[in-house]
């Protein structure tokens, strides 16, 4: 059986501007890269990634888990990581499969990008530039600011966002029971009558613990919904498929688990997906997209915009890997 020398760097940048969402801003990415090396040389790379609020390990414990590993790990235990890790699970195992070549055939040219809009009235101004870049399809955070002014801004985001754009709404379970039907009674009327649905869907508007009510709501509007924190692991995912959900999963990659079992849950189950970033760097960014390129479909035509336009929150080239010595004071300003 292979086994690969294993390295790995801490990282941190500063998000910019800070993205904010019903949780609050959230201004510094923490993570990991990390490397594989067989025994011919070749590297395989891979990034954790967390997202603790979101049910995945905290960057403490992903690298408590690195620090306990040996120099040289077997075959057996990268793909043997257990499942209350599943940003390690991601990393190591994407680093292992880009050593592997088995998503060498991936072909991302048939993905399409959902970028993601500031909060607020800034949206009003930051779709145009983004739509000049291409984008066609954009998400919106709601449940940061009072209902009746976003309400306001969506009208105008609608009325002003040419016809082929759609618009994704992401409450971050943020909304309670009588604003989630308020929300989607407009979303169903702005939606009503057009051929292309303004608004895609509306994403987690009730909290996790409140999934008897998002099932219930999501039998009552035309507008489809979608889960996010309530499916952020696989072991959740199949929680909320075995209960009846058959609406929209978003599923992010890089906290999921093992991308091998996202692959087969989605071919068992033919979930409805959408693949969404986390905010990591380019290492995690080309895993997922890799993964959501060989994801199947629940139906031809049914592939859905993946939530990697995320760019601009991201600083270009901040890998820290490679011969750089990671724990090195930055260099000063020239
Ligand atoms: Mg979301």
């Amino acid at each position: 059986m292979d086994d690969y020398q294993f390295k790995y760097w801490p990282y941190q940048y500063p998000l910019q501007p800070p993205l904010l969402t019903h949780h609050g801003f959230w201004e510094i990415r923490e993570g990991m890269i990390l490397q594989l090396c067989d025994r011919q040389g070749r590297v395989g790379w891979g990034e954790i990634s967390p997202l603790p609020w979101f049910g995945s390990e905290s960057l403490a414990q992903a690298l408590a888990f690195c620090r306990q590993l040996p120099d040289r790990i077997s075959e057996e235990r990268v793909l043997g990581i257990p499942s209350h890790l599943p940003a390690c699970q991601f990393g190591f195992e994407s680093a292992w499969s880009s050593l592997q070549n088995l998503d060498a055939e991936a072909d991302l040219s048939q993905l399409t990008y959902s970028a993601l809009l500031p909060a607020g009235e800034q949206a009003l101004q930051a779709w145009q530039l983004l739509w000049h870049q291409g984008y066609r399809t954009f998400k919106w955070k709601i449940a940061v600011y009072p209902w009746e002014q976003e309400q306001r801004i969506l009208a105008q985001l609608v009325a002003t966002l040419p016809s082929s754009a759609q618009l994704r709404l992401d409450a971050n379970a943020g909304l309670d029971w009588l604003q989630a039907t308020q929300w989607l009674q407009c979303c169903d009327q702005i939606n009503h009558g057009e051929a292309l649905p303004r608004i895609e869907f509306l994403e987690q508007p009730l909290a996790v613990d409140q999934f008897p009510a998002l099932l219930d709501l999501s039998r009552r509007y035309a507008t489809p919904l979608a889960l996010d924190e309530s499916v952020a692991t696989l072991r959740q995912l199949q929680a909320c498929y075995h209960q009846g959900w058959r609406g929209i999963f978003v599923i992010k990659p890089a906290i999921a688990g093992s991308p091998r079992q996202l692959r087969r849950l989605c071919h068992e189950y033919q979930l409805d997906w959408v693949a969404s970033s986390v905010l990591e760097t380019t290492i995690g960014r080309q895993a997922g997209l890799q993964l959501a390129a060989t994801l199947p479909v629940s139906a031809p035509g049914n592939r859905r915009a993946v939530g990697y336009g995320t760019q601009t929150w991201i600083p270009d080239a901040q890998l820290i890997a490679g011969d750089a010595d990671p724990f090195a004071p930055p260099a000063p300003e020239p």
